[in-house]
């Protein structure tokens, strides 16, 4: 190693210890690497290179996390980084766990190198890392200005949550927000939605970078925009493999994640980095979705950047669960309107539901001068049908009567349960003529029916248009007069109501 740096420069031989529990991969870093150190020794458990460490200090740790489980080993190897006894610590970190660095760069500075990584190239990185003295990279802009750009990423992500009565809008203004990183050239969000798998729910690029002649779109590259959970990127590109595994991914050249095509045309739009966030659920389980930065070029994260990003996953989370709610009030919202209006044995409009249905036709009707028809039926001798094949027999037919009703009416007709056994329609833009017509078909269709469990029925019906000046109650009182004279006439017949 050169002099010429003068104090940055460590004084040769440098004393290594390098920890990783697979003796394979110890092997392949003591003949990839070990000719860069004057004397380089290994241990495959953290108790055991906290010993070597003890017996004799080294100038450089190499902490290889490849097969640590950051919720089994993280304390252990904490503390290790805290004992290091200002020994510069590089952690060999695999892309598909990123994780591990803002837990660790919490007990002292250290220095990271992305894997996977060849042989040689591992050498390099080393050799990169020993020769610079493990200065700290100098950050790619002015920490103030990040800081800054950070800040206002933040506002910004914050006032999108204004939107967040609707998951894509949310989604959308986000990404936005998330350009405003120095560096970021692409923004995006992922949603495990609960059967529907994991949708790319929104995406946004730099200008330069916009889907469309040559701009990047994730649709393409992952191939598709919903069931992404099925990708076959799911092992390689950091955003699904945040919102799939929970953890943070960090791919720092494109071709680490072993998937050629995926790297060239990451490359080819100018994408040098990118990095997958889970956004967390609000309980145990699988993450909720991620978020995905692609980066212009390659640079190295400060414990600060890393935990800014932690609180925009956590914002994202804060936003979909929002959202979340939102939907979740406006379907019990729903139900409880349903409810309200509907019938619980057939399902069509209640008396008091069809009341208020009948008042906004009749002012329907008058505004736009068209006749309007109420046509009333009830079922004819229907206490017999209770009486000899029971009340359960009898609730079959209300509904298979109103189920057969409601096949013959028009979309704008509405069919009401106006009582037990008796049901209007309300018949917007029908005359008197039409609503005869209407109501013969009715009575046929219900006369033609098979009737499960009691063979047939029959109903009568009575019809009456709107008066010009008439009262939705003067209205009923006819029809119901029309429908009286049809069960006096013999019953299965159909009345037309007086004037
Ligand atoms: P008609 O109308 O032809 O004069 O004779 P009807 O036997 O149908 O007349 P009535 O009004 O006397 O009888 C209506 C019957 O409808 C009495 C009641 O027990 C029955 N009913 C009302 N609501 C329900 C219901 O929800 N389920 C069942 N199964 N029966 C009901
Ligand atoms: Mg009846
Ligand atoms: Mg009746």
């Amino acid at each position: 190693m050169s002099q010429q740096e003068g104090a940055r420069t460590r004084p040769e031989p440098i004393s290594g210890l390098y920890l990783n529990p697979v003796g394979q991969r110890r092997l392949d870093f003591q003949q990839a690497c070990g000719a860069l150190f004057g004397k380089l020794r290994v241990a495959g458990g953290i108790e055991e290179a906290g010993a070597m460490l003890e017996a004799e200090a080294a100038d450089v740790l190499v902490l290889d996390l490849e097969r640590f489980e950051p919720g089994i080993d993280l304390p252990l190897l904490a503390d290790l980084v805290a004992r290091r006894e200002g020994a510069p610590v590089l952690l060999l970190c695999p892309f598909t766990n990123a994780r591990w660095l803002p837990s660790l760069m919490a007990h002292g500075p250290l220095h990271y190198v992305i894997g996977p990584l060849a042989p040689e190239q591992l050498r390099e990185e080393v050799a990169a890392r020993l020769h610079a003295g493990f200065a700290p990279a100098a950050p790619a802009t002015p920490a103030e200005e990040e800081l800054a750009a950070l800040l206002g990423v933040r506002s910004d992500a914050q006032q999108a949550l204004a939107e967040a009565d609707d998951s894509i809008r949310f989604a959308e203004r986000l990404c936005v927000a998330l350009l405003g990183w120095p560096g970021v050239v692409h923004a995006s969000m992922f949603q495990l939605r609960e059967g529907k798998d994991l949708r790319l729910e929104a995406q946004s690029g730099q200008p330069a970078f916009l889907p469309g002649a040559r701009g990047l779109d994730l649709t393409a590259v992952l191939g598709r925009g919903e069931r992404l959970l099925q990708s076959p990127l799911r092992h390689a590109f950091p955003g699904l493999l945040a919102a799939a595994g929970g953890e943070t991914a960090l791919l720092d050249a494109p071709e680490k994640a072993g998937e050629a095509e995926l790297a060239a045309t990451l490359r080819g739009h100018g994408v040098e980095m990118v990095l997958g966030l889970p956004i967390p659920a609000s309980g145990p389980g699988a993450p909720r979705g991620a978020l995905c930065l692609m980066f212009g070029e390659r640079r190295a994260f400060s414990q600060a950047q890393l935990a800014a990003c932690d609180d925009l996953a956590q914002l994202a989370a804060f936003g979909l669960r929002m959202a979340e709610l939102m939907r979740e009030s406006e379907e019990l919202l729903g139900r409880v309107t349903q409810l309200a209006t509907l019938d619980a044995l057939t399902g069509v409009a209640n008396r008091r539901h069809g009341e208020f249905l009948m008042e906004q036709e009749i002012r329907r009707a008058r505004r736009y001068r068209v006749p309007l028809a109420l046509i009333a039926f009830d079922i004819d001798r229907f206490r017999n049908i209770n009486d000899s094949f029971g009340h359960p027999v009898g609730d079959v037919v209300l509904r298979t009567v109103a189920d057969t009703a409601r096949l013959l009416l028009r979309s704008s007709d509405v069919l009401v349960r106006s009582g037990g056994e008796e049901f209007q329609v309300i018949a917007p833009h029908t005359s008197a003529i039409d609503g005869l017509k209407m109501a013969e078909k009715l009575r046929a269709a219900i006369e033609g029916t098979e009737m499960p469990g009691c063979d047939h029925v029959t109903i009568s019906l009575g019809v009456a248009q709107l008066g010009e000046t008439e009262s939705g109650d003067s209205l009923a009182v006819r029809v119901n007069a029309a429908l009286a004279r049809a069960k006096r006439a013999g019953r299965n017949c159909v009345e037309l109501a007086m004037q």
